[in-house]
């Protein structure tokens, strides 16, 4: 069995739809695959539509969340969810809040561009995401296509990355909240690349035991932007804890390098996870 717990689609900041991104995982070879745009559940219909005979589809999203420490300023924090109910009022309510917070801040990166003379207009950026779910990776595609960077990541080398000056922070979930979120909504919280440095501050072990006491029910250990030494390092943490592991790719489409499948779960480790759901279903055979 190969099992890959976390990928984005053009319903938030991938660039295959979501029938597309389960073509994609089929031809790779995946059995099993968690849809997990950011901050939306937009593509679990059309992921239901489209799934493939034979391929097994996690329903999840990705929460933008933070951690507050005593000392600090907040710490960008992503929390994955699977397996909830969609229809849970108030975490229908928190997500709809994030996707406002995206358009704001969304908005603020782009004109601040615009006023130092990129050529990037937001009401490009905003068909661009027909979801709603704006990202910086929208705006990097844009500076790409408008000649001013040559490619996405080259975007966030240079204008977008999270110490720029064109960089604007979001009001995201405190994270604890959103475990509890998750789980009242039946659903399994997994705290996503927890040590991945090149995108920012992390958190530390404190932190993590903060969500194991809030309700968090799993770490993911194999991802991309996690070195062998952090893996080891979570992978330690989660059996001190009693958590559950994760591998996932965390593929973006071409928004990204990285292809579907190129980390993967431990299928004892996925029986675990969808044992412990009970807010929604598998879409299976
Ligand atoms: P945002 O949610 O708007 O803060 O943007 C964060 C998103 O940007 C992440 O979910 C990734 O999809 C993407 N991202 C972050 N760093 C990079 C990078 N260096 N290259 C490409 N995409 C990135
Ligand atoms: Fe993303
Ligand atoms: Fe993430
Ligand atoms: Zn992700």
């Amino acid at each position: 069995m190969r099992i890959d717990l976390h990928t984005h689609s053009s319903v938030s900041d991938g660039t295959d739809s979501p029938a597309e991104l389960l073509s994609t995982a089929a031809a790779a070879g995946l059995d099993v695959v968690a849809l997990t745009d950011h901050d939306t559940t937009a593509g679990w219909g059309p992921a239901a539509e489209a799934r493939p005979a034979g391929l097994t589809v996690v329903p999840g999203m990705e929460l933008s969340c933070r951690w507050f420490p005593d000392d600090q300023p907040p710490i960008s924090v992503h929390l994955l969810g699977y397996l909830f109910d969609p229809l849970h009022a108030a975490f229908v309510a928190e997500r709809a809040r994030l996707r406002e917070e995206r358009l704001s801040r969304g908005e603020r990166i782009v004109v601040a561009l615009a006023a130092d003379g990129h050529p990037v207009a937001w009401e490009a950026i905003l068909e661009r995401s027909a979801g709603g779910v704006v990202g910086r990776p929208h705006i990097a595609r844009a500076l790409v296509e408008a000649g001013v960077v040559s490619s996405v990541d080259d975007a966030f080398a240079t204008l977008l990355h999270h110490r720029s000056p064109y960089y604007v922070a979001k009001a995201d979930t405190d994270v604890r909240e959103g475990i509890g979120l998750v789980r009242a909504a039946g659903g399994v919280p997994v705290f996503a690349h927890g040590m991945a440095r090149s995108r920012g501050r992390v958190v530390g072990d404190g932190a993590i035991a903060a969500m194991v006491d809030a309700g968090l029910l799993g770490l993911e250990v194999d991802h991309p932007d996690h070195t062998a030494e952090e893996r080891d390092h979570l992978r330690n943490l989660a059996a001190v804890h009693g958590l559950l592991t994760t591998g996932s790719s965390d593929y973006h489409g071409t928004n990204k390098r990285t292809p579907i499948g190129a980390c993967t779960t431990d299928p004892g480790q996925y029986e675990a996870l969808i044992a412990a759901a009970t807010g929604s279903t598998l879409l299976s055979d």
